[in-house]
């Protein structure tokens, strides 16, 4: 085959559309150690797509080589690969994009003279003006590869996707200038962070204000991992995932175990169908992933993907946990925020009336679920005896100090919904429901971790047919069935038979559930599909044991309530991501009667 022809293959795998011109061009930039970019396009990347930067620059004996196929000066040895810290190390971008485009690359060395090549001339090197550092230019893409150029979308659809490579960049890399051209209009300018504040002014432009205010910045370290960034709060949750930045080593990833790991960890305080926002950096020793596992370089493959997805979903669980009331933790601009401070209420938080208020279940399909939900509470009698036991005696606290109450003192309910309260920032509102529900919640599943878990023997076992591998998982993790109430064992070399389940599962399917499991051990080495049912069956129950909508509190009772939400994990929203709390500050009750200060 030709070299053109072979490059055009590899084309195929590397160069999808402008956007991903972008995002190899970019690397490559990152690379060289720019620390100013300028990526000028027309056309959404169709027409031209121009990058500069202000890297180390190609020597002019390299030029012609950089666009010969598995040329690189990233690594020389399988050795250097398993260490790899460049973005490439493949030699196949500016190759194979040559082949399918009219390409230009422009580059000078420091105290060198500049040169040029041509993508289609590549032995002809030409004297050029250039300051240091590189510039590729890129025109009409695909113009020799009709079939691609008919997958071109049009210009604007072309152009989001390229932004978007540029936001990921943009989030990789903070201390990286760089500004976005489009037909000649600057449209994004981005300049290097070096602060907390303006860090935040980076993310702010990338995800929004709103992803600012209503997240968590968090670091922690363990094992040689080290997972830091930004989680938004429940109640930023997203309709897909779209806002999901996840980086390893600097490199942008979308990873199953990643995506997993996180999903779970976000599940418990999320409203079903709902995606969590999240701007990610995880640091792991190079050798310990392999990045060679797709050409586009977005897949990663973790030696150690048990560890790595344990960290990263006890990271986050554990900074979920902590978002309750009376917890302040710098965000993300470095300035104190309460959860839902009057400014950053959530946009269904804030005056809610009666009528369009959340109900976590409507009346019929409640009549059509009691006889089920009483059924369980019968079955569940003693571990409710339990949570009584840890209940705390309804009383007044004893030493009305507001400043050590961050919820305050209730002064009133208002319909039998809400209770206000008063706390040293001003006024406090609590959806009472709410909130019970999912102290409720944690209490069922504190006693639940506490061992109070009844199981029902099964009077015939299940036997379930399985392959030898499911049934070799199966053995291997015996302990996590036993844990949850479940006595699994292996009764031949692919068959499984279940001879115990938790009394709180006994309606559900236990042999789709084990399926679940394995197939989720099969996956990801992990499973919390057992945890996660009986969490929802204990949600369920929270939800119908809580106090409903206009039941008459007296003071002592609602305060005991806001001692307990302090008391609480994650009880700043409720079991399905609703806010239970909102504070109005006496500054903004001010402004709301033009009352300056
Ligand atoms: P890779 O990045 O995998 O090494 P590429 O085909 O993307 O392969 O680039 C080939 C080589 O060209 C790189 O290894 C690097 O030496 C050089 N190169 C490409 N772009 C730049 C740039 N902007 N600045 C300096 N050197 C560059
Ligand atoms: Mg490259």
């Amino acid at each position: 085959m030709p070299d053109q022809l072979i490059n055009q293959i590899a084309a195929g795998e590397v160069v999808e559309r402008p956007a991903s011109v972008v995002k190899e061009l970019l690397e490559n930039s990152l690379d060289a150690g720019a620390s100013r970019i300028d990526i000028d396009i027309e056309q959404g990347g169709i027409k031209s797509i121009r990058i500069r930067d202000n890297g180390s620059g190609i020597h002019k004996d390299d030029l012609a080589l950089a666009l010969s196929r598995h040329a690189t000066s990233k690594i020389r040895s399988l050795d250097d690969l398993e260490q790899v810290c460049s973005l490439g190390f493949r030699g196949e971008a500016l190759p194979s994009v040559a082949s399918v485009s009219r390409m230009t690359l422009t580059s000078k060395q420091q105290d060198a003279d500049g040169w040029q090549v041509q993508g289609d001339l590549p032995g002809e090197l030409k004297p050029a003006a250039h300051v240091n550092g590189t510039t590729v230019e890129v025109r009409d893409l695909f113009f020799n590869v009709p079939a691609r150029r008919k997958f071109m979308k049009a210009e604007k659809t072309e152009f989001t996707h390229l932004e978007e490579v540029v936001n990921r960049i943009a989030l990789s890399r903070f201390d990286v200038d760089i500004q976005l051209s489009h037909n000649g209009k600057v449209v994004r300018n981005l300049r290097a962070a070096r602060s907390e504040a303006e860090n935040a002014r980076r993310i702010a432009t990338v995800c929004g204000e709103t992803f600012v205010e209503q997240s968590r910045h968090i670091h922690f370290d363990a094992d040689g991992l080290s997972l830091r960034g930004w989680i938004a709060l429940p109640v930023f949750s997203r309709a897909s995932t779209d806002m999901q930045y996840f980086f390893v080593n600097g490199r942008m990833v979308r990873d199953k175990v990643v995506a997993h790991a996180l999903r779970q960890a976000y599940q418990d305080v999320l409203y079903h169908g709902r995606h969590p926002a999240f701007v990610l950096y995880l640091q792991i020793d190079p050798a310990l992933v392999d990045v060679n596992a797709h050409p586009a370089k977005q897949e990663v493959r973790f030696r150690e993907s048990r560890q790595v997805h344990d960290f990263i979903y006890r990271t986050i669980h554990q900074a979920l946990a902590d978002v309750r009331p009376g917890e302040s933790q710098p965000a993300a601009g470095g300035q104190e925020t309460y959860p839902f401070s009057a400014q950053n209420k959530p946009p269904d938080a804030g005056f809610i009336s009666a009528e369009n208020r959340y109900v976590p279940q409507t009346i019929s399909r409640q009549n059509a679920m009691s006889f089920q939900v009483a059924e369980q509470m019968m079955a569940y009698a003693s571990l409710a005896a339990t949570v009584q036991d840890m209940e705390p005696p309804l009383s007044a606290a004893d030493h009305p100090d507001q400043n050590l109450h961050p919820l305050g003192y209730a002064i009133a309910q208002l319909h039998g919904v809400f209770i206000l309260a008063q706390n040293a920032i001003g006024l406090v509102m609590v959806d009472m429901h709410a909130a019970h529900e999912r102290i409720t919640y944690e209490r069922l599943k504190q006693a639940m971790a506490a061992g109070a878990l009844a199981a029902q023997p099964l009077l015939v076992p299940l036997h379930i047919a399985v392959s030898e591998r499911e049934a070799q998982l199966a053995e291997t993790h015996q302990a996590l069935f036993t844990e949850l109430g479940m006595e699994l064992n292996r009764t031949g070399p692919t068959t499984l038979g279940i001879r115990q389940i938790p009394v709180l599962l006994a309606r559900g399917n236990a042999e789709i559930l084990v399926r679940d499991v394995l197939s989720d051990l099969a996956s990801h080495g992990s499973s919390d599909r057992i945890r996660q049912a009986l969490n929802d069956v204990l949600s369920t129950m929270a939800c119908h044991g809580s106090v409903r909508a206009n039941r008459q509190l007296t003071l002592p009772e609602m305060n005991a309530l806001l001692r307990d939400m302090e008391r609480t994990e994650r009880s700043g929203q409720c079991n399905h991501g609703r806010p239970t709390w909102v504070q109005f500050s006496m500054n903004e009750i001010d402004s709301w009667f033009m009352r300056g200060r």
